[in-house]
């Protein structure tokens, strides 16, 4: 078995690619010795394909309203137990305005599916954020292509919008409100407006596989996405899932070698070392950073809000002082030899997408 595991890994250092059997084998494997050599590959294609610069993404959690009811999500529309709170475009511009002072490159501006938000009044904001001479991303859910192309046309930069599984059968399972093909034609329209995007997992769900998960990987790199994010499901209590607690360590060992092989196989893409991480355990972000992650998303969410945008239970840096994240993740990236860049780190992808 181990010579089998090490041919495989010989395989993936060549070629950089697996086929899915390959990878759901690598990911079945509970083998230290293997996964500690997975682990360094990624962290070698990490440095050959994007370098030892971290990006600093802040984040602008600025409305916890959602109409959508996934399984997973503490925001979901059913949850009652949560306080809801939206910022005004004044009170999201002046926290991007406090974050750009504080070298901020990127700006990403997060929400529930929130309609009261309409598309000229996010175009208006974006167009301000803008002028501020940082990058924008949005990740605002699924909207009319229209309200997609006004805000790409206002300046926007990028946007994430995670499939969370690309199993069709498993994604209707967790999306009551969504349909699979819909989200994938989301996906590709935002890649024709030309926004830079992003997609990404969720790992240790209910009724997921490593099959599921190996899919996940191919399709990554299949869609060639620019920015992809890797987090463990942490149940939430006041959700359908909320009594689904599997091994923590298992689903550490499970998100890492997710995040190692999907760096192997895409190559250039930028890969957050995740909040969820961090909250599933302590050092969970430095463990990424060294396995093929290069961004962190400092939360500058206002403190009055922060808790209460609740997609899993238990989040660090909840309680830290506005902009306390930002000193806090570059001494961690400074600890790890690595440093933070001062560009605003967009695709390094080789395609004509407009980079503002
Ligand atoms: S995952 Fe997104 S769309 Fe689904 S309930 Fe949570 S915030 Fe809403």
């Amino acid at each position: 078995m181990l010579s089998k595991w090490k041919n495989l890994l010989e395989k993936l250092s060549a070629i950089e690619d697996l086929e899915e059997e390959e990878i759901a084998e690598i990911l079945d494997a509970q083998d230290p010795e293997l996964e500690k050599e997975l682990f360094q590959l990624a962290d070698q294609k990490r440095k050959k394909y994007v370098g030892d610069e971290v990006h600093l993404r802040g984040l602008i959690e600025f409305s916890n309203f959602c109409r959508k009811n996934c399984l997973y999500c503490g925001l979901r529309k059913d949850n009652k137990t949560l306080k809801r709170f939206r910022m005004s475009p004044e009170e999201i511009f002046s926290v991007a305005e406090r974050a750009h002072r504080l070298g901020i490159q990127t700006i990403v501006l997060q929400s529930g599916e929130d309609l009261h938000y309409d598309a000229k009044t996010l175009a208006e904001l974006i167009w301000k954020i803008k002028k501020l001479g940082v990058a924008v991303t949005l990740s605002v859910g699924e909207r009319e292509e229209e309200e997609y192309i006004i805000w790409r046309e206002a300046g926007a930069d990028r946007f994430l919008l995670k499939q969370e599984t690309f199993d069709r059968e498993l994604f209707s399972k967790l999306h009551p409100d969504d349909d699979f093909d819909q989200r994938l034609r989301c996906q590709q329209k935002l890649m024709e407006i030309g926004f830079q995007t992003g997609s990404g997992n969720i790992v240790g769900l209910p009724w997921q596989t490593t099959k599921h998960l190996a899919h996940d990987i191919k399709m990554f790199q299949k869609m060639d996405f620019d920015m992809i994010g890797i987090g463990p499901f942490i149940p939430h209590p006041s959700t359908p899932l909320g009594q689904h607690h599997t091994d923590t360590q298992l689903k550490l060992k499970l998100t890492l070698k997710t995040v190692a092989l999907t760096r192997i196989l895409t190559k250039n893409a930028h890969i957050p070392a995740t909040t969820a991480l961090g909250t599933l355990v302590a050092g969970g972000r430095e463990l990424a950073l060294r396995c093929g992650a290069n961004v962190l998303m400092p939360n500058l969410t206002p403190l009055a809000y922060r808790s209460s945008y609740e997609i899993y239970p238990g989040k660090i840096c909840i309680q830290e002082n506005w902009g306390a994240c930002i000193p806090c993740m570059k001494k961690m990236v400074e600890k790890m030899g690595r440093k933070v860049a001062t560009n605003p780190g967009h695709s390094l992808k080789n395609r004509s997408r407009v980079h503002s």
